[in-house]
């Protein structure tokens, strides 16, 4: 890329990135006058794109175009006089280059909403009132009769570093008052950012006093702080409640004490006041997190004092790893094995893979914590190429709890559970303590089906079965949320023997509400959550103590600390036994020692039933035995002799369109041309399909796929770069929409 110092000449021509799927620049004219210090890349500018005017970000100044000159439309206007941060272009550039996305895009999705939108970036400022010395010292006698004056210098005696002035206007004083104040010379004001304020100079960093660590901690620490001025990727591989996060804050605690930042990476689920709080409670300096709650002006305010350097700590779920940062120190990614830290759909990133890149730029360390690694990250362990410190113990020295396989064949089940589970369901909470009864089914029953003809409910639209709830009663297609009434009878055969089929949270909160009257049921999952604050008053409550039971999904599973619960029921472990993807093995593996985590993390040991009807099944025999580590062991090497991630690279095209035909055609012209394009080039890539996806029909649109694998990374990429070329430019690809997934998570 050329860039242009400002004090040459202007350039003739603006290479832009703006937000269309293209991949490529659009060149335009710059616009007069120029920006303050000359045209740069990283600009952003608002541009004529068809009919409409979009944001994009300036990407090169050049002197030609492959259009001739005069045909170029000027830039409306430039919005920014200096360029978005470096770093972020880095890593924009890069991520649009390894998932083969556009820039423009990239770098539209990567700002918050309102840079999108065209806000200039700068901090949102408040004034904070504080008295002068003489306002310190002055006789309030002396302010004669205006009363409101001497109260609003009262106000500011009771608090020394001064109160901010939304505040001093909610105590109904006016402008006029402070003016007056301010021009006897009593008071005065300064301004600051709004968000992320400097930290008060006194006091040290710390908030309250870390805890001294165990020897594996300490290990662990030393391993990091030996490593903070380099690239030094370690995966801090410990059991649930070994303390993770206590090494975290302690690396976070060197790391801001030699005036850097550090990003924290945490799941979705794992962002919860909880969290927050244990981070804030730690530091004296603003934590600044960027969750779902904020308004789209208090994004950009994170955003921008993470920029400038005022936000020491930055925390956030997936899309915060494109949060600039002027100090990087070192980056920490918690729960690294956990789904949602690659995006699905759009702009199919992976924020741990993009972390590494990241701290690999920057030449800072990077911690991958998990109870359960991703085969990805073990296999880099085991390669030398990540440092693999283990935490083994709980500082409660309870060891976590076992799983404990039972049968579920033959035998009678009500809610879903063998009377085995219900006596000891009865026994846990006898004792006085809670249970967490886990399934990863929401709704009432998986279907809804007809006794007389084996008729099962099914959506029209997707090749699924239709969910069905009782609260309120209809029937939900969980892939398009489109929603049916309950009908009277079978819409096949007549018969109004109509069952519901199977078991989720509903119906297992229903049994059990009806089997222990005596304790409350708390029910977990994203439909009893939707209302705003009801997760966080359910928890609250269950912090309380008191016996009672809970029933989720692994809303529940993930993230929070619960220390009354003794027992946790699996309601069903076999969903990932025999799935076609190839990792879903290993992310039920992941999903149950998560859930059995949950139990007995206080003082109390745990138990973890887990119901299988498939309790010979080795896999599950493994993991329940031998834990987590050795099931991984297992997966690796199979994963190794059927040439799988991680020992192979892999991108997926999906294909949709509303008619089968049409996506086949297209999957099926791509694939020859690859092939030819592959052996003219002897380049080493496997080209697989099209297929139907999993799910062939979604939506009312049918999905095929080509899977495309590799040794090596490199090819596989040449291969991709080549095919999006090529996808672009066919005359039939309209008639179908495409996407690459590089580096696929689920099939
Ligand atoms: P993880 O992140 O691995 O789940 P945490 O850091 O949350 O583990 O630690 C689990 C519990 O143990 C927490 O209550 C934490 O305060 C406590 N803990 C962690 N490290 C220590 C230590 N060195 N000494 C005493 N308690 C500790
Ligand atoms: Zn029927
Ligand atoms: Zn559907």
């Amino acid at each position: 890329m050329s860039t242009t110092p400002p004090e040459s000449p202007a350039p003739g021509v603006l290479g832009v990135a703006v937000p269309t799927p293209l991949r490529r620049l659009f060149d335009y004219r710059p616009c007069q006058p120029a920006p303050s210090r000359g045209w740069q890349p990283g600009l952003r500018v608002r541009v004529p794109l068809g009919k409409r005017e979009v944001v994009g970000v300036v990407v090169e100044c050049r002197d030609t175009s492959d259009f001739p000159l005069d045909q170029l439309k000027p830039v409306v206007a430039w919005l920014d006089s200096e360029p978005l941060p470096e770093d972020w272009l880095w890593l924009c550039r890069f991520t649009a280059r390894y998932y083969q996305h556009s820039l423009g895009d990239t770098l539209h999705q990567a700002m918050p909403v309102l840079l999108r939108q065209g806000r200039p970036l700068e901090a949102r400022i408040r004034e904070r009132w504080q008295l002068t010395a003489s306002g310190r010292d002055i006789d309030l006698a002396r302010l004669g009769r205006a009363r409101r004056q001497v109260e609003l210098l009262e106000l500011l005696r009771q608090h020394p570093r001064g109160v901010v002035s939304s505040v001093i206007g909610a105590q109904g004083f006016t402008r006029a008052q402070l003016r007056a104040l301010a021009d006897k010379g009593l008071i005065d004001c300064h301004e600051e950012p709004l968000t992320a304020a400097p930290a008060p100079s006194h006091g040290g960093l710390l908030a309250e006093p870390s805890l001294s660590l165990n020897r594996e901690q300490a290990t662990a620490l030393a391993e990091m702080h030996e490593g903070l001025d380099r690239y030094h990727p370690c995966l801090l591989h410990g059991v649930t409640g070994s303390g993770k996060t206590e090494v975290y804050l302690q690396l976070i605690e060197a790391v801001v004490a030699r005036n850097r930042q550090a990003l924290v990476l945490v799941p979705e689920i794992g962002l919860t006041p909880q969290t927050l709080a244990r981070f804030r409670r730690r530091f004296r300096v603003s934590v600044v997190a960027l969750h779902s709650g904020l308004s789209d002006a208090e994004r950009l305010d994170a955003w921008e004092a993470a920029r400038a350097g005022r936000a020491p700590i930055v925390i956030g779920t997936r899309s915060a790893l494109f949060t600039p940062l002027a100090r990087p120190g070192a980056i920490i990614v918690d729960e690294e094995h956990d789904g949602s830290f690659k995006q699905q759909d759009s702009l199919r990133y992976h924020a741990r893979d993009l972390a590494i890149a990241r701290a690999h730029r920057h030449g800072i360390p990077i911690v991958l914590g998990s109870a359960t690694p991703s085969l990805e990250s073990l296999l880099q362990a085991r390669a030398g190429n990540y440092r693999h410190l283990r935490l083994t113990r709980r500082p409660s020295h309870h060891a976590p709890a076992r799983l404990e396989l039972t049968d579920l064949r033959g035998r009678p089940r009500q809610g879903g559970m063998i009377p085995p589970t219900i006596d000891a369901i009865r026994q846990a909470l006898a004792a006085g303590n809670q249970v967490l009864v886990f399934i990863n089914r929401r709704g009432f029953a998986p279907t809804l089906a007809c006794h007389a003809c084996g008729w099962l409910a099914e959506c029209d639209h997707c090749d699924a079965r239709l969910t069905l709830h009782r609260q309120p009663p209809q029937l939900t297609c969980h892939h398009c949320e489109r929603q049916r009434g309950l009908p009277d009878a079978c819409p096949e055969c007549g018969s109004a023997d109509l069952r519901p089929l199977g078991t989720g949270t509903e119906r297992s909160e229903e049994t059990l509400a009806a089997l222990f009257p005596e304790v409350p049921v708390h029910r977990i999952d994203r439909d009893s959550t939707r209302r705003k604050d009801a997760l966080e008053n359910t928890l609250a409550e269950i912090r309380r103590g008191e016996p009672c039971l809970l029933v989720g999904t692994q809303m529940i599973a993930k993230g929070h600390h619960l220390p009354h619960v003794a027992l946790v029921v699996v309601v069903n472990a076999d969903a990932g036994l025999y799935a076609s993807d190839f990792r879903a093995l290993e992310h039920s593996a992941q999903l149950l020692v998560q859930v059995a985590g949950r139990a007995g993390r206080a003082e109390r040991p745990g138990r973890v039933l887990v119901q299988t009807l498939h309790p010979d099944d080795p896999h599950l025999r493994l993991l329940a035995e031998s834990g987590y580590d050795a099931l991984a062991e297992t997966l690796l090497e199979e994963r190794r002799l059927a040439a799988l991630p991680p020992y192979r690279f892999m991108a997926l095209l999906r294909l949709e369109s509303p008619r089968e035909a049409d996506a086949t055609a297209l999957a099926g012209e791509a694939a020859g041309q690859l092939r030819q394009w592959l052996g003219e080039r002897a380049l080493a890539v496997d080209c697989l399909g099209p297929v139907p996806a999993p799910m062939e029909r979604r939506q009312n649109r049918y999905h095929v796929q080509l899977m495309l694998s590799a040794a090596k990374r490199g090819p596989l990429h040449e291969a991709c770069a080549w095919l999006t070329a090529w996808l672009e430019r066919a005359p039939g690809a309209r008639r179908a929409r495409w996407a690459l997934d590089v580096d696929p998570q689920t099939l």
